[in-house]
């Protein structure tokens, strides 16, 4: 699926402004942004919900959405699978799941299939209140594959469920798609859930898409300073590059990662913080303990380093006491963006 430059406005706000993404076949997209930034929107036009006012949606070579091209929703050949709630109550799993089916031979097996697929065999009977949280949104899903559509959309499925549910529920739901060859977008505001399932991340911001690349890509070579911070913890560290291979900051010398930018004068240095490594032997820059936060299996420590207060992740069986004297060092490379990049 290929969008070039889509723009969608809701009276005077322009919430989706040039969006770019190519997605190919079979392959999982997740699309990770703050609340409101416009996911929602994106996955609605290409549902075939809304219509778009610049720009275009292809599938291969057929166009679906243009300002003189709108292809309805029913025959995008798209699974659409929403927040919760959304299954009808009255409808057994069965019911609910062969409720977008067309009547003909073969539509029992299907049903049937797509109950295995999903994990939901033996429960075909069941009305939606008899089934968990989790369950629900498995059926939701089932009623999505149940006509075979070629392109999922995913729009935070998972919510409602806890953070360690959630988690293996998509990564199981992912696996279905991928086994079934189906283009999968999945709507997220968690970077653990779009990092685990997706081929490409695409971070979101104020209706743009700020980077698309391999998930591996966008934690370590951000393109902003606001790309690395919806993706995860950073450290952000004034500093200027010593030559075109090395940054210096509060923590001594970096080598740049060769991808980085490469900005004249004042810079901001990022890294993550797991970088940074604690020792209480040297080699590496002094610093103190100010404060230790024990979170199970890490322990944040907040370490004084000259005027700066860095926030570090330690393993919590070797974090430092409140108070300790050490030393920092910084493993592997770092990005450089001009002092005022956001
Ligand atoms: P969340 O993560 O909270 O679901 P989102 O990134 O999916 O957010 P959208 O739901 O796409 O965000 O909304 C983007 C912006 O567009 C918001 O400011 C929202 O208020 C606005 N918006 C969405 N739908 C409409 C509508 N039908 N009419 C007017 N404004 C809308």
């Amino acid at each position: 699926m290929i969008l070039s430059q889509i723009r969608k406005r809701f009276g005077p706000t322009e919430v989706l402004r040039g969006i770019d993404l190519a997605i190919p076949q079979g392959s999982v997209l997740a699309l990770l942004g703050p609340s409101g930034c416009g996911k929602t929107t994106l996955l609605r036009l290409i549902a075939g919900f809304d219509p778009l006012d610049e720009g275009q949606i292809a599938f291969g070579e057929r166009i679906v959405a243009s300002p003189t091209v709108f292809v309805p929703p029913e025959r995008r050949g798209i699974g659409y699978v929403p927040q919760e709630g959304t299954l009808f109550p009255h409808l057994t799993v069965e019911g609910n799941i062969r409720f977008g089916l067309p009547r003909q031979d073969g539509r029992r097996q299907r049903v049937e299939k797509v109950l295995a697929l999903t994990g939901l065999a033996g429960l075909g009977k069941r009305y939606p209140h008899e089934l968990s949280g989790g369950q629900q949104q498995r059926v939701a899903l089932a009623r999505a594959l149940a006509p075979g559509p070629s392109l999922v959309l995913l729009d935070e499925p998972f919510n409602a469920l806890d953070l360690d549910l959630r988690r293996s529920m998509c990564e199981e739901v992912v696996r279905v798609l991928r086994q079934t060859g189906t283009t999968t977008v999945l709507v997220t505001h968690d970077p653990g859930e779009a990092f685990a399932v997706s081929d490409q991340l695409a971070v979101m911001q104020s209706g743009r898409i700020m980077q698309c690349a391999r998930p591996e890509a966008v934690y370590w070579k951000p393109a902003s300073p606001a790309a690395a911070r919806l993706t995860g913890a950073t450290l952000c560290l004034p500093g200027a590059l010593t030559d075109g291979q090395t940054a210096t900051c509060a923590l001594g010398a970096i080598a740049l990662h060769p991808e980085s930018p490469r900005p004249d004068g004042n810079a901001s240095i990022l890294i993550r913080p797991e970088q940074v490594l604690w020792s209480a032997q040297g080699p590496g820059i002094p610093a103190t303990v100010g404060y230790r936060s024990f979170r199970g299996d890490h322990t944040l420590i907040g370490v004084d380093l000259a005027e700066l207060c860095l926030d570090l992740r330690v393993p919590s069986l070797s974090a430092p006491a409140l108070g300790a004297s050490g030393y920092l060092r910084v493993q592997g490379a770092c990005m450089a963006f001009d002092e005022k990049a956001t």
